[in-house]
């Protein structure tokens, strides 16, 4: 899973590296996306749009090769009528409706679905069919969650029946892969926990539970997230930091600039919250996050000099800021930060 912007870590980093673990195929969310991804994948890896694809991207999508999602007929005859035009033979999956009520065929419309695949079989290919789970990273969705399976099997065993088997079944994300394997199918759609990053804590709880272990790093995280230090100043017991009068000087303190905010994707929630690392020590935010810069207090923390290194997400000696520190802090999931963080950043492969 490569949709936005690989989970925040940057398409062209995370695709350089993904081909040489010999990854030959990746999935995103739309057509932009798709576009992306053709820049630097290999010539024999594939590309998988899940979801909304605007029909005047499917000639383009057709001649790329790309595979993509269909979940209504109006659409399917749209892709027929393209594929029968440009020549090319549209590789397709079916997203059936399982009780995520999100996109996914309605059972009602497989009938004429099946038939339509079937007459048309030198322009479609059918190379998957699948459906997505509400909320598998959640202990307490799961009667939902089976209830959406249960319907899934019912889709393959009519599929078996009327003789049009897909080349492969999928089901799972992240959070299914690691809690039910039973529902892999024939292949996972893998995106969090490919960054290393857990999908919640229900799921960590889950592999903790089965593993029996709980040292070991069965996933880790692949990004660090850094900055440097660029002003220091003395502030006064009794002065303000930053914006308004969030936070005044219980004493006479040091403080370090961050040339970093929340238009850099450093949540406004960490003001007076968050911390960062500098030499090692955690140094805490002061006052609001503006929108390019922070300050943090660095009263106690030796030899600071402008230019440091400051660690927003990742480790520094012995110490460690997770994602989990962002996700406690605000409603955002671990995915959700990722993914917010701007292309704009730049990245790079250190190993
Ligand atoms: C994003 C997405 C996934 C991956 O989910 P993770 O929880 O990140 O593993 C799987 N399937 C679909 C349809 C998706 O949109």
């Amino acid at each position: 899973m490569v949709k936005a912007n690989a989970y925040g870590h940057g398409i062209p980093q995370i695709l350089s590296m993904a081909q040489k673990c010999g990854i030959k195929h990746y999935a995103v969310a739309s057509g932009f996306e798709a576009s992306e991804v053709l820049k630097y994948k290999s010539a024999d890896s594939t590309i998988l749009v899940m979801g909304i694809l605007y029909s005047e991207d499917i000639e383009w999508v057709l001649e790329n090769n790309i595979e993509f999602y269909v979940f209504d007929q109006g659409f399917l005859n749209l892709v027929v009528e393209k594929a029968k035009k440009t020549g090319m033979q549209a590789r397709i999956h079916i997203e059936v409706e399982t009780g995520g009520n999100r996109t996914g065929l309605d059972l009602a419309e497989l009938p004429g679905v099946i038939h339509t695949l079937k007459k048309e079989k030198n322009h479609l290919k059918l190379v998957g069919v699948c459906s997505h789970l509400a909320g598998a990273e959640t202990l307490a969705t799961r009667f939902r969650i089976s209830k959406q399976i249960d319907e899934f099997e019912k889709v393959r065993k009519k599929l078996q029946k009327s003789k049009l088997e897909p080349e492969m079944y999928h089901l799972a994300s992240s959070a299914a892969a690691i809690a039910m394997p039973e529902v892999a199918y024939d292949l996972v759609r893998v995106g969090t926990a490919a960054y290393g990053i857990w999908p919640s804590p229900d799921i960590y709880n889950i592999h903790l539970t089965r593993s029996r272990k709980i040292n070991g790093k069965p996933l880790t995280r692949v990004f660090t997230w850094k900055t440097d230090l660029v002003h220091t100043k003395n502030v006064k017991k009794d002065e303000f930091i930053g914006y308004g009068t969030s936070y005044q000087a219980f004493r006479d303190m040091q403080v370090g600039v961050i040339p970093i905010g929340y238009a850099n994707g450093y949540p406004r929630e960490m003001s007076n919250r968050g911390h960062v690392l500098i030499r090692g020590r955690k140094a805490p935010v002061l006052g609001s996050v503006n929108m390019n810069m922070f300050m943090v207090d660095i009263t106690n923390i030796d030899n600071i000099t402008v230019g440091d290194e400051v660690v927003l997400i990742g480790r520094q000696k012995n110490n460690t800021i997770g994602l989990r520190s962002f996700s406690e802090f605000s409603s955002a999931l671990n995915n959700e930060f990722v993914s917010r963080l701007p292309a704009a950043i730049p990245r790079s492969v250190v190993r």
